[in-house]
């Protein structure tokens, strides 16, 4: 097992003599059991701390400057191949989960720079369109391990993005790498998730449960009152029109959405901070080897499943997006054969990683990179049939 090591943050830089040091700005905002900054159990390769960032701050930077993560903007969060561009990307569906985990990490005073760090990462593993790319490579992948793209966001930020001199990957911190780890494996790390890790995967559910609701509505897949069947959808549509006597359907449709996060929200916060209260914890360490955990209460869980039923029966599988995908799985499967048959396809920075890890490997990690427009591109270029 890799060793990590942390160096402690410099207290006495020129820089900060009127500001803050990120422990002290940490110590008189966040609660016990957040994970400290200074706590950190550092990276796989030592390096010096940064004179005004923290070691999350600054892998949430890297994150956010790498090429996987612009990458994001190019692949669709549902693949509905040419349905129109109004609805989700990847990177968008990240800004939200951010944006959301934010706002009840700041609650609950965890640590926001590890939460963002967290959100940034969690899907920059997706290949182009959505979980039918990844079921089609999992299947090529069969005979190697398969494919996951929870797996495929560490092989990105620990062996693909290569950006410094010293270290292949980012070289992250080990909280970062044992959150993502967790939701490839919950039994990976031999822990319990850090309570932030906690969070983003509670942040995901509640941005998809509601964005995926506005999309399928926008992109005609469902009508409203197809989805109030669902109780919690119905009765946020109930809390709008009461509260507005008249509301064209365009409004009402966002202003359900809008009640649809508040509510998840405001019962994910209640909830888990009613929980902290009670069990008082002194350390990130006591809260994650307790049973806690931060989520919805009983009703609202109960709630979301309904929600999220409806929208596997109703949406994912919706007849219009199955063939659409059928067609881009064949795509996919041609496009790996291809490249397993030719592998002097692959840009020459990925030649060497070829030899390293195989050529079926590389085909596979190859493909997951690409957004689904430069998909569609290669294929044309090298794999369609001429008719
Ligand atoms: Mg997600």
């Amino acid at each position: 097992m890799t060793e990590f090591s942390s160096r402690p943050i410099e207290t006495g830089s020129a820089l900060l003599r009127f500001g803050m040091t990120v422990d002290e700005r940490e110590r008189s905002l966040l609660a016990p059991y957040a994970r400290f900054s200074c706590d950190s159990l550092g990276r796989k390769i030592a390096e010096e701390e940064h004179p005004y960032r923290g070691p999350f701050q600054r892998d949430r930077d890297r994150i956010l400057h790498s090429a996987a993560f612009r990458r994001l903007s190019g692949k669709m969060q549902v693949f509905t191949g040419e349905m129109g561009d109004y609805h989700r990307t990847r990177l968008t569906h990240t800004q939200e989960v951010a944006s959301i985990a934010r706002t009840i990490g700041r609650v609950l005073r965890l640590n926001e720079d590890l939460i963002e760090a967290l959100a940034l990462v969690h899907d920059i593993g997706h290949p182009p369109y959505g979980h039918a790319g990844e079921d089609a490579l999992n299947e090529c992948l069969h005979d190697e391990g398969g494919f996951s793209h929870n797996q495929f966001a560490l092989t990105i930020v620990e062996d693909m993005e290569i950006r410094y001199a010293n270290f292949r990957g980012l070289n992250l911190t080990r909280e970062v790498l044992d959150g993502q780890l967790n939701r490839t494996d919950k039994s990976a790390t031999n822990q319990q998730p850090l309570l932030e890790v906690q969070l983003v995967d509670v942040a995901d559910s509640t941005t998809y449960d509601a964005h995926d609701t506005d999309d399928a509505i926008k992109l005609g897949l469902v009508s409203l009152s197809d989805m109030q069947q669902v109780p919690i959808i119905d009765e946020c549509v109930e809390v709008v029109r009461r509260r507005y006597a008249s509301i064209s359907d365009d409004l009402l449709i966002r202003a359900m959405v809008k009640e649809l996060i508040d509510r998840q929200v405001t019962d994910i916060i209640e909830s888990s901070a009613a929980g902290l209260a009670e069990r008082d914890f002194a350390s990130a360490e006591e809260a994650r080897v307790s049973d806690f955990r931060i989520g919805p209460g009983p009703i609202l869980a109960e709630q979301k499943r309904e929600l999220e039923r409806f929208l596997y029966d109703n949406v994912y599988r919706h007849p219009d997006l199955i063939a659409v995908r059928k067609q881009a799985q064949q795509r996919l499967r041609k496009m790996f054969e291809g490249y397993v048959a030719q592998p002097e396809l692959f840009p020459a920075k990925y030649q060497e990683r070829a030899k390293r890890v195989g050529v079926k490997r590389m085909a596979g990690d190859y493909l997951a990179g690409m957004t689904d427009r430069f998909c569609e591109e290669m294929y044309r270029r090298h794999f369609a049939t001429p008719v």
